[in-house]
């Protein structure tokens, strides 16, 4: 029968046959059991504050891997938007690719299901799987792979194209493929093929051309090789010129100042004469000057370009004159919505 009485770390126990306060002595094994049971519970205690110390703050390795993390997602997120503008670029020259040059040389567009066929084999982009960001690593996989299969037919449509265009010089000359005025900070540029605002009657209506604005009397350039076919005034366009290039290809140039040009004559003057239906025409040769005749609210050139009757956008066009970023550029102004100068 003992009582115990615990005093700091000294233990008694009440002897009841000497009727006196004894103090326990405890041997090894009680020693070591009473150390093991002591070590345990502080670390079960430790553990528990850990754990729970863990579970609502971030230990400092852990936030820096979430700050990776993020960094992570968000540079992908980057990554996937600028995919998006090769996608977009890669697009564009396809449409290129088969509505102008392919058309140009008789060659069959590729169909889309070749252009846009994806890859087989459904392991491709196993190894991504299992993470919060699997989605955003495969996805951005994914468009990398069709990229890189798009530029490959690309490139090789253009070497069958090259193939073509070796014996077809002299439609090469021919096709309109320059701008019709100069335009080297391509600043000229007001209004492109499309529906736009009419600037007299303020309605809107498909515009046929692109108006390049310029001061009267800049000089207006034939975009190909070709024969003049019409020079005439009428009420909408002005005084206005009309060139066959031959192969399907016209090219219309209205708001014309006069139908005036200087030309060298056999003893290599310079006279000033007028523009004529069957004159022969090179590609940058002047056919006459910026002006303001016809339906027109300022002093600007309307270009078309016409193929088998049919008025098509210019824009694809101007091939010969500009680099891929100023063809980008002028796509990007060609398309704006504004009014047009008609
Ligand atoms: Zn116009």
């Amino acid at each position: 029968m003992y009582n115990f009485i615990s005093m700091a770390k000294v233990k008694y126990y009440y002897d009841t046959n000497t009727l006196s306060y004894k103090r326990i002595e405890l041997n090894t094994i009680q020693k070591v059991k009473k150390g093991f049971f002591f070590t345990l519970s502080s670390t079960i205690f430790a553990v528990v504050i850990i754990i729970s110390y863990l579970y609502f703050f971030d230990s400092p390795k852990e936030k820096r891997l979430k700050q990776e993390n993020q960094f992570l997602s968000n540079n992908y997120n980057d990554l996937q938007q600028k995919i998006s503008k090769i996608e977009d670029v890669m697009e564009d020259m396809q449409i290129r690719d088969d509505n102008i040059y392919r058309v140009i040389f008789e060659a069959d567009p590729i169909p889309n299901s070749i252009r846009k066929a994806g890859f087989g084999g459904i392991n491709r982009y196993e190894k991504y799987r299992g993470y919060n960001t699997s989605e955003l690593v495969t996805n951005t996989a994914k468009k990398i792979d069709q990229i890189s299969k798009q530029i490959y037919i690309q490139s090789k449509s253009f070497d069958n194209i090259i193939e073509l265009a070796k014996n077809k010089s002299k439609m090469l000359a021919a096709i309109p493929a320059i701008q019709p005025i100069e335009n080297k900070d391509l600043k000229r540029i007001a209004s492109g093929y499309g529906y736009r605002i009419h600037p007299i009657y303020k309605i809107r209506k498909m515009h046929y051309g692109i108006d390049f604005t310029a001061k009267t009397g800049t000089p207006i350039y034939a975009t190909g090789n070709g024969v003049v076919d019409k020079v005439s005034y009428e009420r909408g366009y002005g005084y206005h010129v009309v060139i066959n290039h031959g192969y399907g290809y016209k090219t219309l140039y209205a708001h014309l100042r006069n139908l005036k040009i200087s030309k060298v004559n056999d003893n290599g003057e310079k006279i000033i004469t007028k523009i004529q239906k069957g004159d022969k025409v090179n590609r940058g040769d002047v056919i006459g000057h910026v002006g303001n005749t016809g339906i027109s609210s300022g002093p600007h050139l309307h270009y078309e370009v016409i193929k088998n009757g049919v008025k098509i956008n210019p824009v694809n066009y101007f091939f010969n004159d500009l680099s891929p970023k100023q063809y980008e550029e002028i796509l990007n102004l060609a398309s704006q919505k504004n009014q047009s100068f008609d």
